[in-house]
């Protein structure tokens, strides 16, 4: 019987074969590689990872799915299924610590939790793959300064290296999302671009900063930084948040 996607599992199952090579051919995965990959639903990218001979770990919610991906790769014992939650999946304990590759055309509904929680097995992370709504591309890749720049881009270039690699049209799945979406690239960064003393600090920090966008960080930081600590940082309390840059929230953070 056919699959009926579930729209709470924010599935969007890709049909278009060309697209489904060039993004493998992004990962460009091989033997001897750990790729764990969150959401594989009908298998459009897990079959040609694992054709790949890489050790294979596909990490699925949707019980129904699992169980024709269970007997999809019963042969193939470098392939093992996980099912559960990837927001609740310690990662580490899956690959017993080793280092992994990650990927995932992720449901989008739930795709900014999902990255947060991803960025806590940076040390593990080799680098990851993602399909994600353009949007959310834009706004991981943004530059200080632009209209995209906010919390998700901060935290995210904190962590990693972006780098926003093509866009896929709605007509590449079915069922076609709404939305344009995007493969991004994140490798982790061997040493953080700037020193944060505390990272809760940093991120109650960027997170408040960006909660009141359109007000003065002199407004929007009270109560977290003083005005005269601002301005001994050479920082303008007049600005807006977007005008800061990662290594102004690190310092401003490690004055709180
Ligand atoms: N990889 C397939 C493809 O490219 O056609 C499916 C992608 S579909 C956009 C998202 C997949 O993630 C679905 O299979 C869905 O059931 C699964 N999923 C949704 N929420 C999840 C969660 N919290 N943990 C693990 N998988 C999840």
């Amino acid at each position: 019987m056919k699959h009926r996607a579930r729209k709470r599992f924010g599935q969007n199952f890709l049909t278009d074969e060309i697209l489904v090579r060039q993004i493998v051919d992004a990962i460009n995965p091989s033997s001897g590689q750990l790729i764990m990959e969150i959401g594989p639903g009908q298998a459009a990218l897990s079959l040609p990872l694992a054709e790949s001979g890489a050790e294979l770990h596909l990490l699925e919610i949707d019980r129904d799915l699992a169980t024709r991906l269970n007997s999809l790769f019963l042969t193939r014992d470098q392939v093992h299924l996980h099912i559960g939650d990837a927001l609740k999946t310690d990662f580490a304990g899956i690959t017993g610590g080793r280092p992994f590759r990650l990927v995932g055309n992720l449901p989008y509904n739930i795709s900014t939790p999902l990255l947060f929680h991803v960025l806590n097995w940076n040390e593990l992370v080799i680098d990851m793959h993602f399909m994600l709504q353009q949007e959310v591309v834009k706004r991981m890749a943004a530059e200080p300064g632009s209209k995209a720049w906010g919390r998700l881009s901060v935290m995210v270039q904190y962590h990693c290296q972006v780098t926003s690699l093509f866009s896929v049209p709605p007509e590449a799945f079915t069922p076609a999302p709404r939305v344009q979406s995007a493969i991004v690239r994140l490798v982790p960064h061997e040493q953080p671009p700037v020193e944060i003393a505390d990272m809760e600090s940093f991120r109650r920090l960027v997170s408040q900063a960006f909660s009141m966008r359109r007000k003065t960080i002199r407004n929007s930081l009270r109560g977290l930084v003083e005005i005269r600590a601002i301005e001994s940082l050479g920082i303008d309390p007049g600005i807006r948040p977007e005008s800061l840059n990662l290594a102004q929230f690190a310092a401003l953070s490690n004055l709180t």
